[in-house]
């Protein structure tokens, strides 16, 4: 079973991603994780981000790297972001990800382009989202919470960013793939989030 899970950034899809491995214990990939990874490996190697070569290098990424908790930064979401535009950096990290689709005991993968590259083929596809001020909001109050002071316009701005980058990138951008759920959790609090999620999910396992 594969279940895909696609979405904007702070949509909510990675606590609904977790939430929903956990409820058929099953695997669970964070795949903008990698993404983050070689983001963070191509500027610790003084590297540039914009440049496809440089990013490629850095996609041999030592694994530990993505046990760090400085990639889980809006900084280096911010060079996610742009190593993830290059086409040879997609490629890279495909088979990564399509094996661990395949597994046996199933799985679900979070990201951007699991249900319309990745995983075409998933049993269960979602994606969601909610409105840019809700995301940030969100990511605010996530931030304040870990003591990380940033003016809430700043986040707005940002995530604005990484929509039109995600968006409008040529190879694999953001989109709901034609045969998914899409679910919006601008006015759902995270339990109502996940009973949508979960419902939508038995419905197509059916
Ligand atoms: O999901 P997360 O915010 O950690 O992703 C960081 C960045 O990595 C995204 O903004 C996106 O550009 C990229 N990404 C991607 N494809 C994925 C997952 C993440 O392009 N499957």
């Amino acid at each position: 079973m594969i279940i895909a899970v696609d979405g904007p950034t702070a949509s909510g899809k990675g606590t609904i991603a977790k939430q929903l491995a956990a409820h058929f214990g099953v695997a669970y990939l964070d795949t903008g994780l990698l993404y983050r990874a070689v983001g963070r490996q191509v500027v610790e190697r003084g590297g540039d981000p914009d440049n496809e070569n440089d990013a490629l290098a850095a996609c041999g990424f030592p694994d530990d790297l993505l046990e760090d908790e400085t990639l889980r930064s809006e900084e280096t979401g911010g060079l996610a972001s742009r190593v993830s535009i290059h086409p040879a950096v997609r490629k890279a990290l495909f088979d990564r990800q399509r094996a661990f689709a395949e597994q046996p005991g199933g799985a679900v993968l979070d990201g951007r382009d699991i249900g319309t590259v990745i995983a075409p083929d998933a049993d269960v596809k979602l994606f969601i989202t909610a409105s840019v001020p809700e995301r940030a909001q969100r990511r605010w109050l996530e931030m304040t919470g870990r003591e990380i002071d940033i003016p809430l316009a700043e986040i707005e701005q940002d995530i604005i960013a990484r929509d039109n980058r995600d968006i409008g990138r040529k190879d694999a951008p953001l989109k709901a793939a034609a045969d998914a759920v899409v679910i919006d959790t601008t006015a759902l609090d995270k339990q109502e989030a996940f009973d949508a999620a979960l419902k939508a999910t038995e419905r197509a396992l059916r």
